[in-house]
């Protein structure tokens, strides 16, 4: 299956233009099986998102993406976030005591807001987004680097927060699935690729 893993709505991500409509619209018009809302420190479209998947007749995982002391890690699979910024190992724990899934966002993006060299000192994080659809390419391979050298799962996200950025980069997956649980046991347990939109379908890539 290919989901976009990074995606902002504008209901609870101030900072975004993008309806849930519109972000459907996009993914269904590339061929997507599922997308991700990943609202900044904020959860709120969980309430929203049964209704929200059986209107559009889409999958809808919400995850999160939560500011830590050492930058962004997006995270799926848990029921709370904290409600002030904690460390990124910290809650990275959190993250793993709730059986959840987390990733490094944009590690070396140019915005002082991912965890750069950090992500050698942190243990437990799954997933590195190896593809960002707002970092440069020089620090979308560096990101890529350093997810080798740890050995962690490759995902891309296009961290969207316009019509224009929805789907440029997604991630592959072996399984399609329609569900939030089934989507974090697939994510700990198999592998997973980044993919690129090459104007006209996706290319599932090992490197680039
Ligand atoms: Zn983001």
């Amino acid at each position: 299956m290919l989901v976009d893993m990074h995606l902002h709505e504008k209901t609870f991500s101030h900072d975004s233009f993008l309806s849930m409509k519109e972000i459907v619209d996009i993914a269904k018009l590339r061929g997507l099986d599922a997308v991700c809302i990943t609202d900044h420190d904020d959860m709120g479209m969980k309430d929203l998102v049964r209704e929200y998947s059986e209107e559009l007749e889409f999958p809808i995982f919400v995850g999160v993406e939560f500011f830590s002391l050492w930058g962004d890690i997006t995270a799926w699979g848990i029921d709370t976030i904290p409600d002030h910024r904690i460390g990124a190992q910290d809650f990275i724990d959190h993250v793993n005591a709730s059986g959840g899934f987390c990733v490094s966002c944009h590690p070396f993006r140019n915005n002082n807001r991912g965890l750069e060299d950090n992500l050698r000192r942190v243990r437990g994080l799954h997933g590195v987004e190896v593809l960002n659809g707002s970092a440069s390419m020089e620090a979308n391979r560096t990101a890529l680097r350093y997810c080798r050298e740890l050995g962690l799962k490759a995902i891309g996200g296009s961290d969207a927060h316009n019509t224009a950025q929805v789907a440029k980069y997604v991630t592959w997956l072996p399984e399609t699935v329609t569900t939030l649980p089934d989507f974090v046991a697939q994510l700990r347990s198999r592998d997973t690729k980044p993919a690129i939109w090459n104007g006209s379908g996706f290319d599932i890539v090992d490197t680039f």
